[in-house]
């Protein structure tokens, strides 16, 4: 569907009262919701990737909203209990961050505090520590440096003009859609890196700027609203890897974060999340590695038959170009599960 379409669908839902009436009907039993960041102070609020990003006013507001609903905030392994054994009539909810952004730290967690909500912060452990770069903001100030670009594609040579708004968006598009489709995923950060020389970029900054080190991540853990989960090692796109490659990076990331943290991650968020890199495979792979729950980021709520699906839970996204409630009413109303789903309730892989 167009986003337009999907934009107005979501308004006349939420804001019709048409959510209300769809909520006892197609409503889950509960929803995960998915975050990046959560700032009010966004470098560039028209960028690429200002989707990932969410104010803590708006986080405070959908919170607030969300009680009144009548969702209780509950932490992931809350989550798989009452998925397990449901309890009467209150829907629940758990909210889950990705890549572990240092503002869930700065700016998420007091407004958690102040509703006593929960969260579960998936760490990619190879990006905690800068080993891996955060290749999305990298390539955002690869084509915001404005200059010209020459990249091998698999059909030649081709020249990207950085010079104009246009030339930018068009490039970050081309250029995002080469590397994670066309370009092995093991050789994502050399080719990045390259890229990243031509424009004079250190591709090393956004990550230390951008993400918490394992010091800040242990203060996280440490506080008793914040679970942390695993996100792999090395961020790559499970199904474009071996069998055995994609095992490893989930053993590893979770025995990374152990050695760090001293506690075990009991839950996993698989990189992307979407069709082209989470499956059927991954799904048993996440079970094979004894992961409590995985989850995509397929467009969803949680229905009672997630019970015999916890490594394939979908989530809402509240992505940062649609911080509107009304929007977010038409989503947990699950309505828009069933639009985005082609009318299936039950959304697994
Ligand atoms: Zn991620």
């Amino acid at each position: 569907m167009i986003d337009v379409a999907r934009k107005l669908a979501f308004l006349l839902i939420g804001y019709g009262g048409l959510g209300a009436l769809a909520r006892p009907l197609v409503g889950g039993v509960g929803v995960i919701l998915m975050l990046h960041r959560v700032t009010a102070f966004l470098e560039r609020p028209d960028g690429p990737n200002r989707h990932l990003s969410i104010t803590p006013q708006f986080l405070d507001a959908l919170i607030t909203e969300m009680k009144r609903m009548g969702y209780a905030f509950v932490s992931m392994d809350e989550a798989v209990v009452r998925l397990r054994s449901p309890r009467g009539a209150g829907a629940f909810a758990a909210l889950t961050a990705d890549d572990a952004y240092r503002d869930n730290l700065t700016e998420a967690l007091p407004v958690l505090e102040k509703h006593a909500a929960p969260i579960t912060v998936y760490v990619a452990s190879g990006l905690t520590g800068g080993a891996v770069d955060l290749w999305w903001e990298v390539l955002d100030d690869i084509v915001e440096a404005g200059k010209p670009l020459s990249v091998a594609m698999p059909g030649g040579e081709m020249k990207l003009d950085c010079a104009t708004p246009e030339g930018r968006a068009d490039a970050f598009r081309r250029l995002s859609t080469h590397i994670t489709s066309e370009v092995r995923e093991e050789d994502q950060r050399a080719v990045l890196r390259n890229w990243a020389g031509m424009s004079g970029v250190d591709a090393s900054a956004p990550n230390r700027k951008l993400l918490m080190d394992w010091n800040e991540i242990r203060r996280c853990a440490a506080h008793p609203l914040v679970t942390i989960g695993a996100h792999t090692v090395h961020h790559y796109n499970l199904k474009r890897l071996s069998k055995d490659a994609a095992l490893r990076e989930m053993y590893r990331s979770r025995s990374m974060i152990e050695a760090e943290l001293g506690t075990t991650p009991r839950h996993f968020a698989y990189p992307y999340g979407y069709a082209a890199a989470a499956g059927l495979r991954e799904t048993e792979l996440a079970r094979e590695v004894g992961y409590a729950s995985a989850v995509t980021t397929r467009h969803g709520v949680l229905r009672p038959e997630h019970a015999r699906n916890l490594h394939a839970l979908p989530r809402l996204s509240i992505n940062g170009r649609h911080q509107d409630l009304a929007a977010m009413r038409a989503m947990l109303s699950g309505a828009t599960t069933l639009m985005a789903n082609r009318g299936r309730r039950v959304v697994t892989v």
